[in-house]
């Protein structure tokens, strides 16, 4: 039989598009581990967190067992302006890298925040509005999750306070004010507005703030302001069930043209954006109709799955969250400074750090010259600029290509192109001068922060 010839973008229509998220937690047999109270160590129970976040969204975190949740008609409708997104055949990078392997990218970029936030934000800011707030407060570090909550806010008339560590507020001049031109009010953490701004401020003058000291202000805020709720844009289960849309699209498309990936890549910072490609291959994976290799990568400077422990831990450094099991490397590890902000956060999603527990998935660690690297490969043949985080996927899919090259393997590799990197160019200046630095943690280090992880749930 002929084979069919696939075009360059598979792209879908209006009406494939998927009606509801699907739920992996559904399908695994070791559900992961519920968010703690850190006071009691009992589980958080809905009425105990509906105080930080939205009913649904509550309702949402803890369900274990519904497989497809309804996406909302409004939601949908967002969605069709910037969904469904392409699925790429990269011919041109399979023919510069010479490989039998067949690479395709499903690319989530194409929306003004840049990068596959959106699809949760405007979940996010759907029931917040829904349920009558006022507004919503979150933390934004490198600025892709502020940016896709402000347009996801300005849409539904939202109020949006973002917290933004300190150092990218000051570096990253452009992400602020494309937020604030959304209606978002952006202030740098640590800031004097909250207690726990305050305290950080007093015990550490003249610091440049870090994500789990921009929680806990943006927790802080939510809590005591009537009508405000705080939002998070990845690691919680319901930011995996909103982005499992990347995953359900993917499937389609290849679906549609009878293609079976070998091997199926992503990034990894909290999980988010992985944990949604993969979710419907992974429920096939779980219920044992399929087999596919999954591959999560992380920066060499912050590799929570690679090198982290399996604990229960804050994912905060004020340390008032709910505690999360988790691969950690510690709330109180600081990672060096790493040009995909994304990525840079200790721990991982409970629900993809039990899959990895249970062998279900691997991981891979790179390092920063390595990634770009494999982006400037990438931006010279496939046209897109990359983004920092999602180079890490890119990275780890060349070099599954050129393993194929070896053995003349004609696998089929799928990745996640999270996003582009206008708003990177600083780094793309340090690696093009060559000045980019590769550090990796000492065992010493990731040892002295993991012996700090509070002893609960043992
Ligand atoms: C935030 C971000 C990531 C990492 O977050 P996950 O929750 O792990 O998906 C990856 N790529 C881009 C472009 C991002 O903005």
């Amino acid at each position: 039989m002929a084979e069919t010839k696939i075009p360059y973008k598979i792209y879908l229509s209006e009406d494939d598009m998927p009606k509801a998220w699907y739920n992996l937690r559904a399908d695994m047999k070791n559900k992961p581990a519920p968010l703690l109270n850190p006071g009691t160590g009992k589980p958080l129970t809905a009425e105990e967190l509906s105080p930080i976040f939205c009913e649904e969204l509550v309702a949402q975190e803890l369900d274990d067992t519904t497989a497809y949740i309804e996406i909302p008609e409004e939601i949908r409708n967002f969605y069709k302006m910037f969904r469904p997104s392409p699925l790429v055949r990269a011919y041109c990078l399979e023919e510069k890298l010479g490989t039998p392997a067949k690479i395709y990218y499903k690319f989530e970029g194409n929306n003004t925040s840049g990068s596959h936030k959106l699809n949760s934000a405007i979940a996010q800011a759907y029931y917040a509005k829904k349920q009558g707030l006022k507004g919503v407060t979150t933390e934004t570090g490198a600025g892709q999750w502020g940016t896709a909550l402000s347009m996801a806010c300005s849409y539904f008339g939202l109020d949006c306070k973002v917290y933004m560590v300190k150092v990218s507020y000051e570096q990253k001049p452009f992400r602020r004010e494309v937020m604030r031109t959304y209606g978002a009010s952006v202030v740098p953490s640590p800031s004097e507005t909250t207690e726990v701004g305050k305290k950080i401020l007093a015990e550490f003058p003249g610091t440049t703030g870090s994500l789990g000291c921009a929680i806990s202000e943006a927790v802080e805020v939510a809590t005591k302001n009537p009508g405000y709720r705080y939002v998070l844009g990845s690691v919680l289960n319901q930011v995996l069930l909103h982005q499992s849309v990347i995953g359900l699209e993917t499937k389609t498309a290849l679906d549609k043209y009878g293609i079976k990936p070998d091997i199926i890549i992503g990034c990894a910072g909290g999980g988010s954006n992985l944990g949604g490609l993969i979710a419907p291959f992974m429920g096939e994976k779980l219920r044992g109709e399929a087999d596919y290799r999954i591959i999560a990568v992380e920066p060499a400077s912050c590799p929570s799955f690679t090198r982290g422990t399996f604990a229960y831990d804050f994912c905060d450094t004020g340390m008032i969250c709910p505690l999360a099991k988790m691969y950690t490397l510690g709330s109180s590890f600081i990672p060096s400074a790493n040009h995909a902000g994304g990525l840079r956060f200790h721990g991982m999603s409970s629900t993809l750090s039990q899959l990895y527990h249970d062998g279900y998935m691997e991981a891979t660690s790179v390092e920063q010259t390595s990634v770009f690297e494999a982006a400037e490969m990438f931006a010279r043949v496939e046209g897109i600029l990359p983004a920092p985080e999602s180079s890490h996927a890119i990275r780890a899919a060349i070099d599954e290509a050129l393993k194929c090259k070896e053995t003349g393997e004609e696998k089929t590799i799928v990745f996640g192109l999270t996003g582009t990197g206008y708003f990177d160019l600083v780094a793309y200046q340090k690696f093009n001068d060559g000045e980019m630095s590769d550090y990796i943690p000492t065992d010493e280090e990731i040892a002295a922060s993991v012996a700090k992880l509070p002893k609960v749930g043992e």
